[in-house]
């Protein structure tokens, strides 16, 4: 079988030529021409040696996911749905703004956690994506998208915030991240690259040791009572142990805070009352505080909380001292925001069906 070289990160991509008996630059050179230069024909790859470029296109290819779709909004936010596989789909949104271009990318097709307000999980887990299909979202985005005048390809950030739960993809997730990071491929900085967590606790811990990256986690409750129910992950890593294992995260974290994302639902979490509550709960975690207005999808029993209670629930948080944010809702015209990636996926515990069917 051919192997894919977008599965092999740095460290594989050398195991793999050193079997053939080729030199660690020959993986360097590689993954230039490969992430830097987005060539993905072995022939146009001309300072390598003619004979390693027919050995490599007998038994390696570089092969991306198909593109079955894409769709441009009208503030320039783009959306593609990549084929992976019989009957799955996953989507990558990219997010212009002023001085940054920043890719929101998928790790699993559906997600097993089953997040009460998450379209995602609705529709059960699949599968893992591979390391090719976590990195062929970026090598795709930039090569649709091009590279600017200083020649750096568009995409400057990337956050694993689309579908599915990256720490429950662990080896697959870590293994993209430092295709991100290594500067013979994108080089991009530590601190623009984003795991999004529900909170897998001991994952976190690998993660902040092996590959420490910017960490966003995913709170959404003030309390263990709400949060089992929210987001039912929390009945195996409570918040006491989540919290705890975020300060851990910080003593290696490329930056000095924790983002918390939390998704306002009308009159289940926004309370005043429960921005106290929030504030009192992460006294102790240096952290900034990102509200995410519910997006809502067919057969969700929620609603976006009203913008009065949104503002307030901010105020709580600022007069505590946390610096807050509000996501500001792009891309809606093409459902490109949070929790809408729904792409498409063989729910394989037909959990699809019983909510349909409720
Ligand atoms: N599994 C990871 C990353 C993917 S979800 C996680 O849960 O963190 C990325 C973010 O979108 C999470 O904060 C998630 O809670 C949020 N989200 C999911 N569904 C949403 C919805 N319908 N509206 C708004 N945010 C949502
Ligand atoms: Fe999975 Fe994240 Fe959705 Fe929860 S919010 S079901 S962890 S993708």
């Amino acid at each position: 079988m051919q192997q894919n070289l977008l599965d092999l990160d740095a460290h594989a991509l050398t195991a793999y030529l050193a079997e053939m008996g080729e030199k660690p630059f020959r993986a360097k050179q590689l993954l230039r021409w490969i992430y830097q230069a987005g060539e993905s024909d072995f022939s146009a790859m001309t300072d390598i040696a003619a004979a390693l470029r027919e050995k490599l296109s007998n038994c390696a290819s570089i092969t991306v996911p198909d593109i079955l779709r894409e769709e441009l909004s009208d503030d320039g936010t783009r959306k593609w749905l990549l084929h992976v596989g019989t009957g799955n789909a996953v989507e990558a949104v990219y997010i212009p703004e002023e001085s940054r271009g920043t890719l929101c990318i998928s790790s699993q097709a559906g997600c097993a956690l089953d997040c009460a307000f998450c379209s995602t999980g609705k529709q059960g887990f699949n599968r893992n994506l591979s390391v090719a299909e976590i990195i062929g979202q970026l090598w795709w985005a930039n090569h649709r998208l091009g590279k600017n005048a200083e020649g750096n390809w568009a995409i400057s950030n990337v956050v694993m915030m689309g579908m599915g739960e990256p720490l429950l993809n662990y080896a697959n997730t870590v293994s993209a991240l430092r295709l991100m990071l290594d500067d013979q491929s994108y080089g991009l900085s530590r601190r623009r690259v984003t795991v999004s967590t529900s909170g897998i606790v001991p994952a976190m811990d690998r993660l902040r040791e092996e590959c420490p990256v910017a960490l966003a986690v995913s709170l959404h409750a003030p309390n263990d009572a709400l949060r089992n129910v929210l987001v039912p992950i929390n009945q195996k890593y409570p918040l006491k142990e989540l919290l705890a294992a975020c300060t851990r995260y910080l003593e290696r974290a490329p930056r000095d805070f924790i983002t918390f994302e939390y998704v306002m639902l009308d009159g289940v979490n926004d309370s005043v009352q429960q921005a106290r509550e929030l504030a009192e709960l992460v006294s102790d975690v240096p952290c900034k505080f990102n509200l995410i207005p519910f997006n809502p999808f067919p057969n969700s029993p929620y609603k976006r909380s009203r913008l009065e209670a949104i503002a307030r629930f901010k105020e709580v948080l600022m007069r505590a001292d946390i610096i807050t944010t509000t996501r500001k809702t792009r891309g809606d015209d093409i459902a490109a925001a949070c929790g809408q990636l729904a792409g498409q996926v063989l729910d394989k515990t037909r959990r699809t069906s019983a909510v349909a069917e409720r």
